[in-house]
């Protein structure tokens, strides 16, 4: 299985369009599911869709995810607070309510998330919408410069410094690193645009600039979405090939609380297959008490 999941263009504008309508010209399952731009912020994608809920399609999933942020640009051109922000929301996410809205798909397990560390690059990042191919290749660049072996569960997310012309907010994909099947995610810089991002005013979110938190929106809807169906369309999506994420695009009912942290942060709702609904805290944990004790590193997963 080494086919990599392409193509991620601007599809999500044809879900986008269809909403609310049986549509029967849907993209293939072969093609990646950009995130793409809020122009539908508020009732959850579900309403009025036919497809009621995530399928598993048997593919790989990514239980316990190793995370690996990487930083392609000059920093300058990032918002100031975007390291110390990913950190912190990468960090907090594991044993989070949060990434437990992922345990139900998890096919009997608890899913984890362990931030790794980050690696900077200050060359100059694709200025037009890059393949996956490319964010892969990066990758690719930056493990063999610092001599990191590469990881099947890991998730690589690749923040450029730049938004290039796209019509999307960030995708994820997967591919060959260095002889390993992994993941990637691409997330440029949404902190010039609103139509990837709209502050809610939750009191005490996260003290970081509306750019980091709209690159961590983007960040954490990826990752989820990597973990469920790593390889896109092959493990959770619904009728229309859409993602956990997907389908609660923009959604935001609450604050959500991170592991270890003071402040909240505005996160993206993920579809609930068990309460039928876009949540932001785990159904499982809160039917399947008591819950096994978090693992802190599991078991290999190999596709
Ligand atoms: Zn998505």
């Amino acid at each position: 299985m080494r086919s990599i999941r392409v193509g991620i263009a601007g599809l999500m504008a044809l879900a986008v369009v269809g909403i609310g309508h049986e549509s029967s010209n849907l993209p293939t399952p072969s093609t990646e599911m950009g995130r793409a731009y809020a122009t539908h912020v508020g009732a959850a994608h579900s309403t009025g869709k036919p497809s009621v809920g995530l399928v598993d399609k048997k593919g790989k999933i990514v239980v316990n995810s190793k995370t690996y942020a990487i930083y392609w640009g000059k920093p300058k051109e990032f918002p100031a607070d975007v390291q110390p922000g990913v950190t912190a929301l990468l960090t907090g996410l594991n044993r989070s309510s949060y990434l437990a809205t992922i345990d139900e798909y998890m096919r009997g397990k608890q899913a984890t998330t362990q931030y790794v560390r980050s690696f900077v690059d200050v060359s100059r990042p694709p200025a037009t919408d890059p393949t996956p191919q490319v964010i892969l290749a990066e990758v690719r660049k930056v493990l063999r410069q610092a001599a990191v072996k590469p990881d099947a569960n890991a998730v690589y997310l690749v923040f450029s410094s730049n938004l290039p012309k796209v019509d999307y907010c960030a995708w994820h994909a997967a591919g060959d690193v260095l002889g390993v099947q992994t993941q990637v995610a691409y997330v440029p810089n949404t902190s010039g645009t609103s139509t990837c991002y709209r502050a809610a005013n939750f009191p005490n979110v996260s003290p970081y600039s509306f750019g980091t938190r709209s690159i961590a929106d983007n960040a954490a809807h990826e990752l989820l979405e990597a973990m469920t169906d790593p390889i896109p369309g092959t493990s959770w999506v619904d009728s229309n090939f859409e993602e956990i994420g997907d389908k609660c695009d923009f959604v935001y009912s609450s604050a959500v609380a991170l592991n270890g942290q003071r402040n909240v942060w505005q996160l993206q709702s993920q579809w609930s297959n068990r309460a039928k609904a876009c949540v932001q805290v785990g159904v499982v944990s809160q039917i399947a008490l008591p819950a096994k004790p978090h693992r802190q590193s599991g078991s290999k997963h190999t596709s």
